[in-house]
């Protein structure tokens, strides 16, 4: 019934295989009222360099105060709002807040930094989506090499060839394609290399901790090999410990995030964090890599 009312059709109950769930009906309808409500909100978590230390980037992630419910993990409310097709004007807000974010800290002076924002499945849905992200770098004046998107593979499933094509795009502007929770769908060498991408995320699953086994690191250096083959750079995400960090420098992993250095923080608090030049102490990635 859902198709029959055409493919541009916001239809609420397309693909809510939960309708009868009360505490997810619930969420809906707080959501419908999250974006005009403002309730909803981006934190900021830094991505760092392990060659030099520095803070090189920072991913805008989605965050939802509702007055009654309180915080809502975006793990809770994307999926709702992918279903709903909610996702589209939520996913545009965000690209809208982080751009000009992006661009006012460029315009206070702050170094240059690289703003990443995550894109759904359904955005890459949206033929004019690429179209949209110009004009927005347009209006607020940032430099497109200061923006970045993050896709994960099962973005890509349905849609390679428009998604392929957006991705494209993007790049020939300039703007940085990253591949998110890379490790954690069918990612293979062949399919990788297929791909418009200029960074491969590891996700934190495939991330060892100082305990791993060497099978475990070796997974995690073939992985940084092949990226590296292939003119990408690799990012790993969720470094909780120093050694974490270390260990990946130590085996030419390009760029880190992680409660480790930082959470996602308002705005405001990555802005100190960037004035008083916070960064990893470089002494400590070098020396350790060049014990191994
Ligand atoms: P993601 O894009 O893979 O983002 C990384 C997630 O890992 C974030 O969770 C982040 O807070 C968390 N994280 C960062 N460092 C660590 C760490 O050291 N340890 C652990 N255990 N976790 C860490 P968050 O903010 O809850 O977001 C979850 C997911 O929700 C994101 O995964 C992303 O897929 C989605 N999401 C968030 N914001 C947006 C958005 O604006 N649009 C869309 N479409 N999806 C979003
Ligand atoms: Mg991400
Ligand atoms: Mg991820
Ligand atoms: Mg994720």
């Amino acid at each position: 019934q859902a198709k029959r009312l055409g493919r541009n059709q916001a239809c609420i109950y397309a693909g809510a295989p939960h309708d009868d769930d009360p505490e997810r009906l619930a969420l809906e309808t707080a959501l419908r009222h999250a974006l005009r409500d403002e309730q909803l909100d981006l934190h900021y978590q830094p991505q760092l360099d392990l060659r030099h230390g520095r803070i090189v980037g920072v991913e805008a992630l989605l965050r939802w105060q509702h007055p009654k419910l309180g915080r809502i993990a975006p793990d809770r409310f994307i999926p709702i709002a992918e279903e709903t097709g909610m996702i589209v004007a939520i996913g545009d807000w965000v690209l809208c807040r982080a751009i000009e974010q992006a661009a006012a800290w460029q315009r206070a002076g702050l170094p240059p930094l690289r703003m990443a924002v995550n894109l759904s499945a359904r955005q890459l849905l949206q033929p004019e989506l690429a179209r949209r992200i110009e004009g927005l770098l347009d209006t607020a004046g940032l430099d497109p090499r200061l923006f970045g998107v993050e896709v994960t593979e099962s973005m890509l499933i349905g849609n390679f060839d428009q998604a392929v094509q957006h991705l494209q795009a993007l790049r020939t502007l300039g703007v940085e394609v990253s591949l998110d929770d890379f490790g954690t769908g069918y990612s293979s060498l062949s399919y990788l290399r297929r791909l418009p991408v200029d960074v491969v995320k590891i996700d934190r699953s495939l991330v060892p901790d100082v305990t791993a086994l060497a099978e475990d690191v070796s997974i995690t250096r073939a992985i940084i090999t092949m990226a590296h083959q292939l003119q990408m750079k690799v990012l790993a995400e969720g470094v909780e410990s120093e050694g974490q960090a270390v260990l990946l420098a130590a085996n030419q992993c390009d760029q880190m995030q992680g409660y480790w250095f930082s959470a996602a923080l308002p705005a405001a608090a990555v802005e100190t964090m960037l004035r008083d030049g916070r960064q990893i102490d470089p002494a400590l990635l070098n020396r350790r890599s060049r014990q191994r």
